[in-house]
């Protein structure tokens, strides 16, 4: 008889059922019947049951397959898996550890300056003489990197000449930095918005139109006037057709071929950079030819080929990290990122992203350490080996030991 080659959990389960109901199964060719669960709705489907043996047999369809014998329910229960504090750590992914973190912050010339930027509580800006006080408390937490994004009090022009300004706030900021944290690894953001007079990435030609080619040179400038400061990692950001070769070779050229290239490779034309573009002073302005956003060169997140496409451009042109930006809204991206290239890839969690959980969490629809810690783990999940936000100076507090 069939049946005596079933497992005992499916014999448990057959015995169960009366007499009269066991003798319809006599009529089932069982081996067909497959791993692991729909087989029942299956079998069922080609036998003429009685409506009420249907719904019984419905409450059975999760029982062990009569193939592989394997248990389910009540047996296997994963919520053991979960039951103590003690078990979850056991098995939960870690937080990476505060050197795998990049804190971007902003340097404006000037001195002893540092005022709270409002729509990113918590977030200042500094002169470069403060910002030692700011990176000192972050360094003391472990953070491995900062990200500097720059300003100038000099007129601005088409063409974003203060950037490549050797004396500018970021260039003072990366060499006062270098003298007092040497371990501590410099990134600078590379490009041209916060120097142009129009708030675009790149100069405009009369006609309203963008400037890739005189961009890259742009930005080539400012990259090496960054190396020279002393910067680990040039970040060029602007999304220009051609500016990781423009750079990588400008570097080369000029002796700074150990200096990092981490591209903004896939960065999104995006609503969450509100908040830096306050901080920044750099929302883009409408010029005659030229909207006052940014889709023509950032790429589009209804796009996801063409933004995949970036990244992949960018490894060839000679970028040794990888980004994609924002982070949460693009997740799947990240993911995408990763799987493409052997690269490490970074991840930003732009101003948009870190605050919007500060309102939700002021209006008291949600714990602010909960909400870091989820949407933190979730950057993790997606792949990104170097996590680049805003929280990273509120490490310990989120993710110390105490928290
Ligand atoms: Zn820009």
């Amino acid at each position: 008889m069939r049946f005596a080659e079933t497992s005992l959990q499916s014999r448990r389960f057959l015995n169960a059922i009366p007499a009269t109901l066991r003798r319809n199964f006599a009529g089932i060719d069982l081996p067909l019947r497959r791993h692991p669960f729909d087989t029942w709705q299956n079998v069922l489907k080609k036998c003429t049951f009685s409506p009420a043996f249907r719904r019984i047999a419905k409450v059975f369809t999760r029982i062990p397959c009569y193939n592989c014998g394997m248990n389910t329910y009540p047996d296997l229960r994963l919520s053991r898996l979960r039951k103590t504090e003690g078990i979850r750590a056991m098995f939960d992914l870690e937080v990476p550890s505060p050197a795998k973190w990049c804190w971007p912050t902003f340097v404006v010339p000037g001195a002893n300056i540092r005022e709270e930027i409002s729509s990113m509580p918590g977030q200042f800006r500094y002169s470069p003489d403060t910002l030692l006080k700011g990176v000192e408390a972050v360094v003391n937490q472990g953070i491995g990197s900062v990200l500097l994004f720059g300003q100038t009090d000099h007129p601005k022009d088409n063409g974003g000449s203060q950037a490549w300004n050797d004396a500018g706030a970021v260039q003072q900021a990366v060499r006062l930095l270098k003298r007092e944290f040497p371990q501590l690894t410099i990134m600078t953001d590379v490009c041209l918005c916060a120097y142009t007079d129009h708030g675009h990435c790149a100069p405009l030609r009369p006609d309203g139109s963008l400037d890739h080619d005189a961009a890259c040179l742009c930005l080539a400038k400012t990259a090496l006037s960054h190396a020279a400061a002393g910067a680990d990692v040039v970040a060029p950001s602007a999304m220009m057709d051609g500016q990781i070769a423009a750079i990588r070779s400008a570097l080369t050229e000029n002796a700074f071929q150990n200096t990092l290239l981490m591209a903004y490779s896939t960065k999104f034309a995006s609503a969450c950079y509100g908040p830096f573009r306050d901080a920044e002073g750099s929302a883009p302005r409408a010029r005659p030819g030229m909207p006052s956003d940014r889709k023509s060169y950032q790429a589009s997140y209804a796009n996801p080929r063409n933004a995949l496409m970036e990244s992949i451009l960018d490894e060839a042109e000679g970028a040794d990290i990888l980004m994609v930006k924002p982070a949460l809204f693009y997740l799947d991206m990240i993911r995408a990122v990763r799987e493409k290239t052997l690269l490490p890839v970074a991840a930003y969690n732009v101003s948009g992203e870190y605050a919007m959980l500060i309102a939700m969490a002021e209006r008291g629809w949600g714990d602010l350490g909960d909400l870091v810690r989820e949407s933190t783990m979730s950057i993790v999940r997606a792949g990104s080996d170097l996590i680049i936000s805003y929280w990273a100076s509120q490490y310990q507090r989120f993710f110390g030991k105490n928290c």
